[in-house]
């Protein structure tokens, strides 16, 4: 991917799944990275790039004073922030009338208000910065699939996840003049932590079959394949693209299928 090497960004949710996916591609292909979870330590990533090339600082994106101190250590370590990936995220929600009030603070807290303070606080540090060929940098945040339609259950999370859609449009175009771009990435259902909790508890074979087959290619997705597309987002090569929700989910939202592929002939391998 093209304007990548030597960039510097920060990822939050990087000791596992997407997060840690995202900044082991992200060195892969020579950029500098911040890693930031609420795990205190975390291993580099990756085997390839510069050894040098990775920090880790403990965050809580819901705690304004430790997001203030992550893009500052970034600030630090690199003298700028070209991009960022928020991917620090919870699961939760259920049906609203089972839902603690408690509960549903939890995951916004965390998935929206956290994506709004890394936002705000990276974004401050951008509009400081020289434009580096036209641009001041590049935000990318982690919505979902249940961001864009709804799901049985998906209440807290699904509320969370359409406001990080539409933050992130409403920062795009707050922010195009500025020479920032800001876009989302809004996976399906990917084989992480997150995803392996859920689905290990009891009763959950069935809907995981169901699952899988809603997405067309009839699999889960893999954290580094939505680690290319938040590269893909943050590179030059998306040099004309902001304010879009990047949609990477084997087909889940491509539509319906009613058992007419196996009418046809064309179902499975
Ligand atoms: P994951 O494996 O659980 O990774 C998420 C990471 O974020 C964990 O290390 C977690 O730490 C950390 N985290 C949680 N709360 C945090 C906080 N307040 N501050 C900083 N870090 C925090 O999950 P994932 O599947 O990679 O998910 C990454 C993102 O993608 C999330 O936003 C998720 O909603 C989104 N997403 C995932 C899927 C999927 O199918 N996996 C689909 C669509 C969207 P702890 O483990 O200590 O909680």
């Amino acid at each position: 991917m093209r304007g990548l090497t030597g960039k510097s960004v920060i990822v939050t949710g990087a000791s596992s799944g997407i997060g840690r996916a995202t900044a082991a591609r992200l060195l892969e292909e020579g950029a500098q990275v911040l890693g930031a979870d609420l795990s205190p330590s975390a291993d580099r990533p990756a085997s390839d790039g510069s050894s040098d090339a990775w920090a880790f600082i403990r965050v809580d994106v819901s705690d304004e004073s430790s997001v203030a101190a992550m893009v500052a250590e970034g600030v630090s370590l690199f003298g700028r922030i070209d991009g960022v990936v928020n991917a620090a995220g919870v699961a939760g929600g259920g049906a609203v009338h089972m839902v603690d009030a408690a509960e549903w603070r939890r995951v916004i807290d965390v998935n929206l208000f956290g994506t709004f303070l890394v936002a705000k606080h990276v974004i401050t540090q951008m509009l400081g910065q020289e434009l580096v060929d036209g641009a001041r940098g590049s935000v990318v945040t982690i919505a979902s699939i249940e961001g864009i339609e709804g799901t049985a259950g998906g209440s807290a999370y699904s509320a969370s996840k359409g406001g990080v859609v539409i933050l992130t449009k409403n920062m795009a175009i707050d922010y195009a003049g500025r020479g920032i771009r800001v876009n989302s990435v809004c996976p399906g259902f990917i084989d992480t932590p997150m995803t392996a909790n859920i689905f290990g508890l009891d009763g959950m074979e069935t809907p995981r079959h169901d699952i899988i087959k809603e997405h067309k290619l009839g699999r889960f997705g893999e954290p580094e394949e939505i680690a290319s597309a938040a590269c893909f987002l943050l590179s030059s090569d998306a040099s004309f693209v902001t304010g879009h929700s990047l949609i990477v989910d084997g087909g889940y939202t491509a539509g319906r299928d009613h058992g007419v592929t196996e009418m046809l002939g064309l179902a499975g391998p």
